[in-house]
């Protein structure tokens, strides 16, 4: 027991020791909350004799149960049941195994990722003959997200029998909404809405369900309460009414999930849901050095709404946090490939003691391939390599195909946008080929008229590709590419599927092979290309035990890394440019929390990064607001940034905030200016209301509306 004491503070010993009542811990990052939290449940195991099975331990990810049950396997033995350590989905499927036959649903219920919810809507937009466009899938899945935030549909779907579609006749949006619970109910799927709110509807309906896991369950803890939304807020309390032992522990400054429904105040205002409860703070860190405690604490005190918590440390002094500025984006991924291989040369680090953070999936790729190229190993937690990924394997394939003409490549996208060259018609082709020892594509381009690949796209496919294969003399690959995804239809297609995401994926593989033919000069061949690309993802096989970790800001919640690179620190990326859009102090806020999270994961080093690389609209190139939140004495800047680029932020920054007194670039009427696509023109007009010069360009018909905050309006002289 005194082993579970030692290498606790006081107030940790206390929240461990404080096992009956409500109880919250509110403390900062890396003030060992959920090492409190993880000692108490094997003191209560230990000291008390209460059995695992009797506890519920809820964290955030599949990930932080793992490590926790881990954890509390060399604290109480390997023996016990430790599965009520789990997240909330994870408890939820339990519950609904054991009960949910009360509702008609069979015990072995489908689990719905979101790839297979996206699956059931092609499918009613096929029964229904309709065409999926751009955003109708986002919208769809978004507005069937809205039903779900209350418990009403469940209703109607666990009714005994089919579900009856209630007819909402002049609304398509509302009836495909009802065939899609409709096709949900017929394969007895459950996506993560339906398990918590099919909990819910069980416990309410069956009292007894609900009092025998209240009855199994003395003991909650919640680990990163912060980021629970009301749902399953209602589902702790529930559960915790009877025995009223309750423990959460959280960081209010790392809400990170606002905008699905997260809510801070069940941690901020938990003493007037349980007015009997006992506060924790604990305000000293274990994990970082003073200098990046003094970078997270100076960042987060630019948040208006929170409570202001200091942390302090007795860790040993470190490196001074750095901040490195790149021309691009290929000179910041050079600069932190560089870093990671001086620790690990010259200092004798592992690699697996480093991680790179970033705010969004498609950042990573820049880093990756310069990992690659210097032959270091790493891993990309909660996602795909970005080689990976389907749609960057789909529009390689396409390339593979004009290339190469192999089987693979051809199987992969034949029927990539559907053309109805299903699986028979497939079987037909692959007997012919076998039968003349050609390859598929070489049969289908010899039988494209036979009865059997009649009323199929199987004509226009061959046609296309034998037209790009004409072309591609005359085009560069970049350029290639891109004719390849417009005249196959690929891109229609994934911009119809409305998912951002793999639009944004597809403009970075054409990015980084543009990049590719400015370093190598532009006629460098498709064939030699490709064959590149196969080493790197043949490199991708060798597993090698030491490794770089990848992951979004999002994914390291909770996690700690000795050195912590934050790339792509640039004003738009982190905050997003949504943001920066809506002007909403909430949401900038939200970002700047994320920001918070990321710098706190670090315990030995930290680095940001950012470069002028990621442009769009003449305000990516900045680094971000954030880094110049942080006081300056507080880090030290490092690499080729100009003061006049510095002075530029500090305007842009101004203007942000004083979006009144905005007056742009400060143009008037009639100047001659120059513009980095439009070339010359001349200031026509100017709307003061909308900040928007009028421009009559030279070699354009007809003035174009240009901001007037736009940077890279250049006057000319008279
Ligand atoms: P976050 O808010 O990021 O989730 P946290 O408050 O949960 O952070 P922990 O992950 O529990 O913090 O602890 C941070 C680090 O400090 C861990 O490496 C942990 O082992 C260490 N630590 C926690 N408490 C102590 C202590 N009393 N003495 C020494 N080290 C400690
Ligand atoms: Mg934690």
């Amino acid at each position: 027991m005194e082993e579970l004491m030692t290498g606790l503070n006081e107030a940790q010993q206390q929240a461990v020791t404080s096992t009956e009542g409500y109880i919250r811990v509110i403390a900062g990052a890396g003030s060992g909350k959920t090492k409190a939290l993880t000692h108490r449940y094997a003191f209560i195991a230990n000291a008390l004799g209460i059995e695992p099975s009797n506890m519920l331990c809820v964290t955030f990810t599949n990930k932080a149960a793992h490590e926790m049950r881990r954890r509390v396997k060399q604290l109480i033995g390997g023996e016990q049941d430790t599965a009520f350590i789990t997240t909330y989905h994870g408890f939820c499927v339990r519950v609904l195994r054991e009960d949910i036959h009360r509702l008609f649903y069979p015990k072995n219920f489908v689990i719905m990722d979101v790839e297979d919810q996206k699956a059931v809507l092609r499918e009613i937009f096929e029964d229904l003959g309709l065409k999926l466009n751009d955003k109708t899938f986002k919208r769809l899945l978004d507005k069937i997200g809205m039903l779900k935030g209350n418990t009403h549909y469940v209703q109607q779907m666990v009714k005994r029998g089919e579900m009856i579609v209630e007819e909402a006749a002049d609304d398509l949006d509302g009836r495909i909404i009802q065939l899609y619970l409709k096709k949900q109910k017929r394969v007895f799927g459950l996506d993560f809405d339906d398990l918590i709110n099919f909990t819910f509807v069980l416990f309410s309906q069956y009292p007894e369900v609900l009092e025998k896991w209240q009855d199994r369950l003395f003991y909650i803890q919640v680990d990163e309460f912060q980021d629970s939304n009301a749902k399953q807020f209602e589902l702790i309390r529930m559960l915790a009414e009877k025995h009223g032992n309750l423990f959460v522990v959280g960081d209010p400054d790392q809400t990170i999930y606002e905008w699905r429904g997260a809510d801070p105040k069940y941690i901020v205002d938990f003493q007037e849901y349980f007015p009997s409860a006992e506060t924790i703070f604990l305000n000293r860190n274990y994990r970082s050095t003073p200098e990046i405690l003094a970078v997270g604490n100076s960042l987060i005190r630019h948040n208006y709404f929170r409570v202001n918590k200091e942390m302090v440390t007795d860790n040993e002094r470190g490196l001074k946090v750095i901040h490195y500025h790149g021309k691009d984006e290929r000179e910041e991924a050079g600069w932190i490939v560089d870093k990671t291989k001086q620790l690990v040369e010259k200092q004798g680090d592992s690699y697996n003691d480093i991680a790179i953070l970033y705010r969004a999936n498609y950042l990573s790729r820049f880093i990756e391939q310069v990992l690659i190229k210097e032959n270091i190993d790493y891993t990309i937690f909660g996602g795909f390599k970005f080689f990976d990924r389907m749609e960057i394997k789909d529009a390689l394939a396409h390339l593979r195909l004009i290339a190469f003409g192999d089987d693979l490549s051809f199987s992969r996208i034949v029927n990539v946008p559907k053309r109805q060259i299903g699986k028979k018609r497939i079987q037909f082709i692959r007997e012919r080929a076998e039968a003349e020892g050609a390859t598929l594509y070489d049969i289908l381009k010899k039988y494209v008229d036979h009865p059997r690949l009649q009323r199929t796209g199987a004509r226009i496919f061959v046609d296309t590709i034998e037209s790009l294969k004409v072309k591609r003399k005359e085009l560069n690959i970049s350029e290639l590419l891109q004719e390849t995804l417009q005249q196959t239809g690929y891109e229609a297609y994934i911009r119809e599927d409305g998912d951002q995401d793999r639009l944004d994926n597809l403009t970075e593989l054409l990015h980084s092979i543009v990049q590719y033919e400015q370093t190598l000069g532009e006629d460098i061949e498709l064939e030699e290309y490709l064959q590149m690309l196969t080493l790197y993802t043949e490199h991708d096989r060798e597993a090698q035990a030491e490794t770089v970790k990848m992951m979004t800001i999002h994914t390291a919640k909770g996690l700690e890394f000795p050195y912590v690179f934050i790339a792509g620190m640039t004003e738009g990326v982190i905050p997003n440019v949504r943001t920066l859009r809506e002007r909403k102090e909430r949401g900038l806020e939200e970002e700047r929390r994320l920001a918070y999270v990321a710098v706190t994961r670090a315990e030995k080093e930290l680095y940001m990064t950012e470069s002028e690389g990621f442009q769009s609209g003449g305000l990516q190139k900045y680094p971000s607001r954030f880094i110049f939140e942080i006081d300056e004495t507080d880090y030290q800047r490092i690499g080729l940034i100009d003061e006049g680029l510095i002075k530029e932020v500090k305007q842009y920054l101004q203007a942000y905030a004083h979006p009144e007194h905005e007056t742009g670039n400060g143009f008037e009427k009639g100047t001659r200016v120059r513009h980095p696509v439009f070339g010359e023109g001349n200031i026509e007009n100017i709307d003061e209301k909308k900040n928007i010069y009028f421009i009559y360009f030279y070699k354009l018909k007809a003035p174009r509306p240009i901001s007037r905050n736009f940077k890279n309006l250049e006057k000319l002289d008279e």
